[in-house]
């Protein structure tokens, strides 16, 4: 296991019990320790740069209180600082929109967007007692449109039927149709994904938008996923615009570090997190879980 940053600096730091203020060696020392602290954590290197940076302005100079050791100072510091940068807590799906309200889910093959799909629905439909209709776009891959017809007989949401032969755009056309000749409330666009970002999938993209006009543009990605997610949170807000993230496989043992990198480069809310593989294993964002989850 990691060592805790505590432990860290509190050896990095220990010959300073008893003096004034952080002086920049002290601060700098320390903030080795925090660097390597969050690229084990998987923060990307140029976030880890400007949240380093951020901490440092605050650290240099500040008093060394009596009743704590410059090490949890530090701590407390960069505690504070990561709860600010993961942003607001309790930020969720915005239906405050004309019915019916689209929501469109995009990010890559195998992140969880069929699944995170589906948990939505279902909590739309039990916990807020809306009409959800689901449609999967991805005509890529046989087997996607059978897995969200399964989710939805399991979950009893109901999933729009699948025509043969009909592209992408032309079912978000159809399933935002569908919603509103069946009074549905919500209708959730399950998009196709890729392995990797590449230009089609973005053509892709930006054509169902177009065409469905979403009120929400959700980013579904993995937790686990390392250097590679502001790539991914750039690509995908910049081209296709974003309005929130969802990381999910918060429930594996990594340490949750994509969340500040997507967070930091979009500036985007992360609205909610996945815990597992069941339907119900969907939580709100707590950025104080997460922050402590980062510094291990
Ligand atoms: P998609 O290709 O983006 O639609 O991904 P899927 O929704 O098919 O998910 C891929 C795999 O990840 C499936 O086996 C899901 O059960 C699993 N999965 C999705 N979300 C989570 C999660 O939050 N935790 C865990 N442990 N597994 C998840």
């Amino acid at each position: 296991m990691f060592e805790n940053l505590q432990d860290r600096l509190g050896s990095v730091l220990k010959g300073l019990t008893g003096r004034g203020a952080l002086s920049e060696a002290d601060v700098s020392a320390a903030l080795r320790e925090v660097r390597r602290a969050l690229l084990e954590a998987d923060v990307a290197l140029e976030v880890v740069r400007d949240f380093t940076a951020k901490v440092k302005e605050k650290a240099v100079g500040a008093d060394v209180l009596k009743s704590i050791k410059p090490g949890q100072m530090v701590v407390k510091i960069v505690h504070d600082e990561l709860v600010e940068m993961l942003g607001a807590e309790g930020v969720t799906i915005d239906l405050n929109a004309p019915s019916p309200v689209v929501i469109m889910m995009v990010g890559l093959q195998g992140s969880g967007k069929t699944t995170t799909t589906g948990k939505i629905a279902a909590r739309l439909t039990n916990r807020d007692r809306k009409r959800v209709l689901m449609a999967s776009l991805d005509t890529r891959r046989p087997a996607a449109q059978e897995q969200l017809k399964q989710i939805g007989e399991q979950t009893k949401v109901d999933t729009l039927p699948v025509i043969k032969g009909q592209d992408p755009v032309a079912i978000a056309k159809r399933a935002v149709q569908a919603a509103k000749l069946g009074g549905h409330d919500v209708v959730i666009l399950d998009t196709a994904g890729r392995t990797h970002i590449d230009e089609p999938l973005m053509v892709e993209m930006a054509d169902i938008r177009k065409v469905s006009n979403p009120h929400e543009i959700l980013l579904v990605a993995d937790s686990l996923t390392g250097q590679d997610a502001v790539n991914l949170a750039r690509n995908f807000d910049s081209r296709v615009g974003i309005t929130g993230l969802v990381l999910t496989r918060m429930d594996g043992d990594g340490r949750g570090g994509a969340a500040l990198s997507m967070r930091a480069v979009t500036g985007k809310p992360i609205k909610l997190i996945g815990t597992g593989e069941k339907m119900d294993a969907l939580e709100e964002f707590h950025p104080k879980r997460i922050a402590d989850r980062i510094l291990g």
